[in-house]
């Protein structure tokens, strides 16, 4: 491929207007690029210490990822999510597929083992091509993915507070050299806590159906946004209508975590599969364990690792803090 591909924009992500220049491979970098790449990756070992620290520390269990399952996240129905395939594979004769997200292993994790649990987790989505070009979307990213039992949505967002501003003191804090590398040292500022929480419903009636990107490029801190309808385990009321769930966006580079409170009864389950069209049968165990009443309430959320080093370390595209970019339409040797 050509050291300069662009492709055609998409009106979502984060540059908006101009096609953008999407990352190099490794091999093509100068040896400038590869210092900043370096710099890229020491940031985001910082983090990942910084982070997983923190949640060890408040007594969550650390779980490893699994990447073929029958159940994986149905990614229907949310406005954000655009698929160009979903891959499906045959292994011992079973239909398994790629983890889409670790939302159903956590679930059932939470209920029957560890109350407060943990997961680096590698997602892997084959997003729409046009993607490429936000400048947010790669074709593989992880999320640190976290769940607690019996705990609000107020819990989840305070402690997520707690752990960016943290994250970000720590990197000024150790981390100098990395950060005047990268130019950032003196526009890295650590928020204010706590970070605003606006609701869906309020951004639709200022912004209309456009809500996330004007309040992607309007804010200068990270801010929550609750009650977003989407997929079935996010905590619906039926009386209100609203949606218990939340997202933090980050200033310009958008939507950084999902999460919610979490159903747990078999009958909304089910009410809700079915309203939504997604199949009961790829949700077979959840539904079971639901049913028996195993299922238990809780809230938790994802956390994209490579949008939040983005952000922090301000990159013009997420393929730029992949060591081996996953770039939606451009697949590279390694
Ligand atoms: P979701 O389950 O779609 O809400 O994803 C959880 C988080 O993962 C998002 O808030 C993003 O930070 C991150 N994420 C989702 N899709 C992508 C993608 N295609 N590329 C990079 N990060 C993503
Ligand atoms: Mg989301």
């Amino acid at each position: 491929m050509s050291e300069k591909q662009v492709v055609p924009q998409e009106s979502l992500g984060i540059i908006g207007d101009k096609a953008l220049e999407m990352p190099k491979s490794l091999e093509q970098l100068s040896e400038s690029e590869i210092e900043r790449k370096r710099c890229i990756s020491r940031v985001m070992t910082h983090m990942l210490k910084y982070l997983t620290g923190e949640f060890m520390n408040k007594g969550f269990e650390w779980l490893l990822p699994a990447i073929f399952s029958k159940s994986t996240d149905p990614l229907w129905p949310d406005p954000g999510a655009s698929l160009e395939k979903r891959i499906e594979v045959e292994i011992y004769g079973e239909t398994v597929r790629t983890t889409l997200s670790m939302i159903i292993h956590k679930m059932v994790a939470c209920s029957l083992v560890h109350p407060k649990l943990f997961i680096l987790s590698p997602n892997v989505r084959i997003e729409k091509r046009e993607r490429a070009n936000t400048g947010i979307n790669a074709y593989e990213f992880h999320q640190l993915d976290f769940e607690v039992r019996n705990a609000t949505s107020e819990d989840i967002r305070r402690f997520v507070d707690e752990i960016i501003c943290g994250s970000i003191s720590s990197l000024k804090k150790h981390m100098n050299d990395e950060l005047l590398c990268l130019e950032i040292y003196h526009s890295l500022k650590v928020s204010e806590k706590p970070f605003r929480v606006y609701d869906r419903e309020d951004l639709e009636s200022k912004y209309g159906k456009d809500w996330e990107k004007q309040i992607t490029f309007e804010v200068d801190d990270p801010v929550w946004v609750t009650n977003i309808p989407r997929e079935f385990y996010d905590f619906e009321d039926f009386e209100s209508g609203k949606w218990d769930n939340y997202d933090l966006i980050l200033p310009k580079y958008g939507e950084v975590l999902s999460g919610s409170r979490r159903e747990w009864e078999y009958s909304k389950i089910v009410r809700k599969l079915e309203r939504d069209s997604v199949k009961k049968e790829n949700y077979k165990l959840l539904l079971k364990l639901a049913k028996e009443g195993k299922i238990k309430p809780s809230a938790g959320a994802g956390i994209g690792v490579e949008r939040l080093v983005s952000w922090i370390v301000g990159a013009k595209h997420i393929g730029e803090v992949q060591l081996f970019p996953r770039i939606p339409g451009i697949v590279y040797d390694l």
